[in-house]
């Protein structure tokens, strides 16, 4: 059977996109056929049929519309597939004149994949959407980054054991490896949630890389940008390569690539900025998180810039007072800090809406951004040029030409698409303004024809009216037809079942000049948006400068208000190794319990290191604030670093270079996989990697297996990091043996979260002590948590024998409690003979010694079970 020319034209373009589905333009349609109709219909969940056979089976198909397309693209992207669009390249007129059977030429002009969204119902306003490329040449790494919908790129080295901390930084969206020799940055890339590209290796190629670069920024040295390596060459090479591969030549308007100097930013691996929540809180989302809890921003960009310094606080002391500095002035004058989040609160997106029109994907909207942007970008630098803000605000001027060019040609509230009409301003061009009128006016002329016409016939109800198929037409009904025809002015056109229908010559002629007028208006203010966008994108770099300031005084103003409003207070952030920290907060924890009306207790910190270590051992029950009090300090960290004030009374804070969190397996156990393997896979990466700079939060290391290895192998971390990484520390353990290391090690102290006793159960105060925690008092948490009260007493009759038989050193645990006379110490058990004896069955055959922790809860769920 043959194929059909439009099958035919269909199979040639899909081949040009085999791991895509391909969106094909029919009129008002994207249709999809064959595997990807299948895909796709059930991937959006719509209707999936067929349409004609080919190779004599049936054609699946389904299609979306197009004034809808977006949204459904925006699932799909969502749901791992890539998208490649084919439009008509030609009106279908066009098609025509090459014969009644000819096919509309169409073409693939995009293809979108996670990592190269621009539409703002795409993406997300505050969060950058990365697209990286990793190279590897000889051993060097290095990784480049873009985020095509603002045209920042950077790059950096990267061996291959940064690549993850890097993607999970950035929230890297898809990456971009080398065919053939993807697979084990392809599992990191994996891991991190970026969908991985792979790329012809020639697409790597230094040499050409540089070739391209030097062409694509128009200089004859990347001299001026940095010192590049092959391997920096290389990435960014096959960044711009992939592109200008899914942009189909139209490449966005790309920064200079920024070079990322090593060791300028506190390095935070994946799993701290998981267990930290900085970005991204425990249930996924921002809520929750770091982020969620600081951002005060008011505009697009401000809320992305903030994402950055949370994501990678800075390790330079000049810069961190800087910003510092600046936060100071708007916490200081108030007044001025107010006025300007009001301007910047009608600050429009420009970033992306420059993005959209350097890939002529913009519309009038996009035009308007712009003149929006440059406008508040100068009454802010007229207001606060005079102030002592030590921020240098230059870029903010300099674009009032462009500026009063777009106000002058824009209309005030233009259409969202060019198509629309009445997107240049009138009195701008006088030829637009003539051609407008006489479409106007051609409608007001066809009114008074209409009432000229009625007036001759004497019919009172004859229209003029226009359909898409006639045109203008007068219209009357079947009763008048004979009256009409008798008049030679009209022309019969067409009968209906009640209606007859005339034009005239006077008609036709002021229709065709009406058309043309409506046309020409449409050329014209094509023209006129065109000349405009060039303009705009002649000024690219200037108005990203003004987009990158704004976004910072943004971040500045807002985190000054939260310092006010939160009362926190500036760090004092220098080059020593000092941790010092008076009445710390936790932002998060803080926001949550004033939410409940409940105080959050404030706690000190002194991890000041001499020389050496500095450690602080912490113990005390469950619930009683040991991980809070932790990762406050580690929050505090990276607040100071990335230039916020502080929750705390007074911080001072020695550089950090590196900083680690870690809690213990058992808090972990929804992750699946040998959770006791992933902890011990991360703590080795902590002893391998922390020098005296790091700051090591650990919570409960060990805990994820049987007493006596947990013991051991925290007892092992510790000595480590104080002798071999000394650095400054934070770990939380419930095992009390381990404070006998206090005694030995010389930095480390012991500290607890203080509780109090009160009728046999306990009180948490959430207070940080110097000292061990003298019990663990986990009878009592238990008892707390509803454990009978039954179970409770025994507990505490086990406990006591123990405790006992180790102050006397004599028996093992297992021949004392092998001797304890069952619930002999139990102030006559309630008289529930038969589930207390299922308890006592059960509780006879346990080996508390050889549980892990969490068949340890499972025993409680099991004990509950039966009472
Ligand atoms: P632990 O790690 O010792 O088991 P957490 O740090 O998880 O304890 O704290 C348990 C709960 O106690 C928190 O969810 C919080 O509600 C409360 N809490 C912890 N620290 C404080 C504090 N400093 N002030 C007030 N409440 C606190």
């Amino acid at each position: 059977m043959s194929v059909t020319p439009m099958m035919a034209q269909y199979l040639e373009i899909k081949a040009e996109a085999r791991d895509a589905l391909l969106f094909y333009r029919m009129g008002d349609f994207y249709e999809l056929f064959f595997d990807d109709a299948a895909e796709a219909a059930a991937a959006l969940d719509i209707a999936l049929t067929k349409r004609g056979q080919h190779e004599g089976r049936d054609i699946a198909m389904c299609g979306v519309p197009v004034h809808s397309a977006e949204s459904y693209l925006m699932t799909l992207i969502r749901k791992g597939f890539r998208v490649a669009v084919a439009e008509q390249l030609e009106p279908p007129e066009e098609a025509k004149k090459r014969g009644s059977k000819a096919v509309v030429a169409r073409g693939i002009v995009r293809l979108v994949t996670p990592g190269t969204l621009t539409e703002d119902t795409l993406l997300e306003a505050r969060a950058h959407n990365y697209l990286a490329a990793w190279a590897e040449v000889r051993g060097e790494g290095a990784l480049a980054w873009v985020d095509i919908s603002t045209g920042a790129f950077h790059v950096a080295a990267c061996p291959q054991v940064r690549l993850g901390p890097d993607l999970a930084r950035l929230g890297v969206r898809e990456i971009v490896l080398a065919e053939g020799e993807t697979e084990a940055p392809a599992a990191i890339a994996a891991e991190q949630g970026a969908a991985v590209t792979p790329l012809g290796r020639s697409a790597f190629d230094s040499a050409s890389a540089a070739t391209r670069l030097k062409a694509l920024f128009g200089v004859g040295s990347l001299d001026a940008f940095g010192a590049f390596g092959r391997a920096e060459l290389g990435a960014m090479g096959a960044l711009v390569e992939y592109v200008e591969l899914t942009q189909r030549g139209k490449l966005p308007l790309l920064r200079p690539p920024r070079m990322e100097a090593a060791g300028t930013l506190m390095a935070i691996d994946g799993a701290t900025r998981r267990n930290l929540e900085l970005t991204v809180g425990a249930v996924g989302g921002r809520k929750g998180s770091l982020l969620w809890a600081i951002d005060r921003t008011v505009t697009a960009g401000g809320g992305r810039l903030l994402e950055r310094r949370i994501s990678a606080p800075s390790t330079d002391v000049d810069v961190i007072r800087g910003r510092l500095d600046a936060v100071d002035w708007a916490v200081t004058d108030e007044a001025s800090a107010g006025e300007l989040r009001d301007v910047l609160r009608r600050v429009p997106d420009m970033d992306r809406a420059l993005s959209r029109l350097s890939l002529d994907r913009g519309g009038p909207r996009d035009l308007a951004a712009i003149r929006g942007g440059l406008k508040a970008a100068e009454t802010l630098f007229a207001r606060l040029a005079q102030t002592d803000l030590p921020l240098d605000l230059g870029d903010l001027t300099g674009q009032e030409a462009l500026r009063e060019t777009l106000e002058a040609a824009l209309a005030a509230e233009p259409p969202m698409h060019l198509r629309d009409g009445g997107a240049i301003a009138p009195g701008f061009d006088a030829e637009l303004d003539e051609v407008r009128t006489l479409r106007d006016e051609g409608r007001g002329v066809i009114a008074a024809l209409q009432g000229r016409y009625a007036e001759a016939t004497g019919i009172a109800s004859l229209k003029v009216k226009h359909n898409n198929v006639l045109g203008y037409f007068i219209e009357t009904t079947a009763i008048h037809a004979d009256r009409m025809r008798a008049n030679d002015t009209f022309i019969h056109r067409q009968t209906t079942a009640n209606q007859v229908r005339f034009t005239t010559v006077e008609l036709s002629d002021l229709e065709t000049r009406i058309l043309n007028a409506g046309a020409r208006a449409q050329d014209i203010e094509a023209r006129l948006f065109a000349a405009l966008r060039k303009q705009v994108i002649d000024a690219a770099p200037a108005i990203f400068a003004a987009a990158r300031v704004l976004a910072e005084l943004d971040v500045t103003a807002s985190l000054a208000d939260l310092a006010r409003g939160e009362d926190w207070c500036r760090p004092n952030v220098d080059r020593s190794r000092a941790f010092a920290v008076a009445a710390g907060r936790h932002p998060v924890v803080e926001r949550a319990l004033k939410s409940d009306g409940v105080p959050f207790v404030a706690n000190d910190t002194e991890l000041t290191a001499e020389d050496g270590a500095a450690i602080r051992l912490l113990t005390g029950p469950n619930m009683a604030g040991k991980s809070t009090w932790l990762r406050q300090n580690a929050l505090i960290a990276v607040l100071a670093q990335m230039g916020s004030y502080v929750p705390a009374d007074s911080a001072h804070i020695g550089v950090v270079s590196q900083l680690f969190s870690r809690v213990g397996a058992s808090d972990d156990l929804a992750r699946g996989r040998s959770t006791f393997m992933v902890e011990m896979v991360e703590t080795a990466a902590i002893l391998n990697q922390a020098d005296d700079r790091a700051l090591v939060i650990l919570d409960e290391i060990g805990r994820g297996t049987a007493t006596y290895d947990g013991l051991s192998i925290a007892w092992a971390t510790l000595e480590h990091l104080h002798d071999v990484n000394r650095c400054r520390a934070l770990f939380a353990t419930h095992y009390h043996e381990m404070t006998a290391l206090a005694a030995k090690l010389d930095g480390a102290e012991n500290a607890t979260v203080a509780v109090r006793e009160w009728e046999g159960d306990v009180i948490f105060l959430h207070e940080v002590r110097a000292g061990a925690a003298d019990r663990s008092y986990g009878v009592q948490v238990a008892k707390l948590a509803g454990l009978p009260d039954a179970v409770v007493a025994r507990a505490r009759a086990v406990l006591e024998a123990l405790e006992e038989g180790e102050r006397s050193g004599g028996a093992k645990p297992k021949a004392i409690i092998d001797d304890l006379p069952l619930f002999a110490t139990t102030p006559a058990p309630a008289p529930k003979p038969v589930k207390d004896n299922a308890v006592e069955a059960r509780l006879r055959d346990v080996l508390p010694d050889t549980l892990s922790p969490r068949e340890a809860l499972d025993l409680v769920y099991e004990l509950k079970r039966l009472v």
